[in-house]
């Protein structure tokens, strides 16, 4: 190889250019990064929902020690506590060495949410020889993706005596799955002249749970009682035990490398638990001498509202309980506090280039992405991080050798979207966006780069370091 000239030097010593994470890996670390990819396959197939997801963050951190904190109980250094909210959001955190009042918290904030189709309260009814549950779809889905696809029905189903019963059908190799009809393409001259968003209507998204006709001549809906009779001798579940369920049909399908070299992950529900997962093991992995927060929260995918979204003050009254436990001031705590807020960005996908911008678009496998706003049309409704801020990140993260990028969620004015950051940082907390870039987000096959999942971990260690 010939000596570099001058102005490749000054080039290489001035320009910024996106580097391939994969590419500068060495053996060893491309080797933990496939992995760390095994285990959050893991959390993929048995986390489906926020409150599956939380069961399972609630498990890991007990085998590692963690204990059960209610409003309330005393804190010291060193503890390592999970905090449940309702059995649909979790906070696992640590209490640091550091004097909170002047170091903060260190929060990274992700949801376990994700968009699905809801069972309407009063779903069951048969037609045609068929039996269907009625749905109202929950987050933003294009509806003619959740057809003709194998579902599975989770949720809970709280009972006439009260007790509450959690359900979990077509996950495993023998149960039955479901599915969502749609028209065969002979007699899809019609719907297939669009608009896309009307291929599939809302009423249509009926699950189709049952076909075979109860043994008795004398009642009518015999392939609805059929349905229920199963349903009753599983669950004891009468039809009016819908009015208090929240059950939900997901991809039935499970998490699978992509790729002959293995190097993709194709899923249900990467939005958000690619962030999700790393923002739970780097907290349980962590010795950090900060106090740290891993949130992970629900009803993002709709807003961040009710109880157990970002927007409940049961977030912030934790933060305040915490401070009040160790003896802090609560407003100086969180002025001092930082937080990521981790959520997926848009992956550049060559296959629709209309909507990126290249220059400022997420590309798969160069790191977890960094997002100083969000928002759509002139950035409003964002979370805008200041550039000192930013500036402290990335400063840890180069110390740290990570990987990463920036970027913004498709052209300006192309569309847009919001995520928890804003809500945070109304608490006075500096806040910014960083997250995996993910194809086909929102699909119920959405597809992620390993190198991305494990640079997003190593973002988290960087940050509570
Ligand atoms: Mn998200
Ligand atoms: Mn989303």
């Amino acid at each position: 190889m010939s000596e570099k000239t001058a102005g490749q030097k000054k080039q290489e010593a001035l320009s910024y250019k996106k580097k391939n994470y994969f590419e500068t890996a060495s053996p060893a670390e491309r080797k933990e990064m496939f992995d760390y990819a095994e285990g959050y396959k893991v959390f993929l197939d048995k986390g489906k929902t926020e409150r599956e997801a939380c069961d399972f963050a609630v498990n890991a951190a007990k085998e590692k020690g963690f204990t059960e904190y209610r409003f309330g109980d005393k804190l010291k250094k060193g503890d390592k506590k999970y905090f449940v909210n309702r059995g649909k959001s979790v906070v696992i955190f640590r209490i640091g060495t550091e004097n909170i009042e002047e170091d903060g918290l260190r929060i990274i904030a992700s949801h376990i949410d994700a968009p699905r189709v809801d069972i309407k309260q009063n779903p069951l009814y048969e037609e045609g020889n068929m039996c269907f549950l009625k749905t109202h779809y929950y987050g933003g889905i294009k509806k003619y993706q959740w057809t003709a696809i194998p579902l599975a029905l989770h949720g809970a189903v709280v009972l006439k005596d009260g007790s509450k019963i959690d359900i979990s059908i077509g996950e495993d190799e023998g149960d039955p799955v479901f599915c969502i009809n749609d028209i065969l393409p002979h007699l899809g001259r019609e719907q297939m002249a669009g608009p896309a968003g009307k291929i599939i209507e809302g009423e249509q998204l009926n699950v189709l749970v049952g076909g075979l006709p109860y043994d008795d001549k004398e009642v009518n809906d015999k392939i609805k009682l059929t349905v229920l009779s199963v349903l009753n001798e599983k669950y004891g579940m009468c039809e009016e035990d819908f009015l208090s369920s929240e059950l939900c049909a997901v991809p039935a399908f499970r998490a699978r490398d992509i790729g002959v070299d293995r190097s993709l992950i194709g899923a249900y529900g990467h939005d958000d638990r690619v962030c999700a997962y790393p923002a739970l093991t780097a907290v349980l992995d962590n010795d950090s001498r900060h106090t740290v927060l891993s949130m992970l929260v629900d009803k993002e995918e709709i807003g961040s509202e009710g109880t157990t979204g970002i927007q409940s003050k049961v977030y912030e009254d934790l933060m305040e309980e915490i401070s009040v436990a160790l003896g802090a001031n609560f407003r100086k705590v969180r002025a001092n506090s930082k937080c990521l807020s981790s959520d997926v960005t848009a992956a550049y996908d060559p296959n629709f280039p209309s909507v990126f911008e290249k220059m400022n678009s997420a590309m798969l496998s160069c790191g977890t992405c960094m997002s100083k706003f969000t928002g759509a049309g002139g950035k409003s409704s964002s979370n805008d991080a200041s550039a000192e801020f930013v500036g402290e990140i990335r400063k840890a993260f180069a110390s740290e050798g990570v990987v990463w990028q920036t970027a913004e969620l498709g052209k300006v004015d192309a569309g847009g979207g919001g995520t928890v950051a804003k809500f945070v940082a109304k608490l006075n907390i500096d806040t910014v966006d960083l997250g995996v870039p993910v194809v086909s987000m929102h699909a119920p096959f959405e597809v992620v780069s390993k190198a991305d999942l494990f640079s997003n971990y190593k973002a988290f260690l960087a940050f509570l370091k």
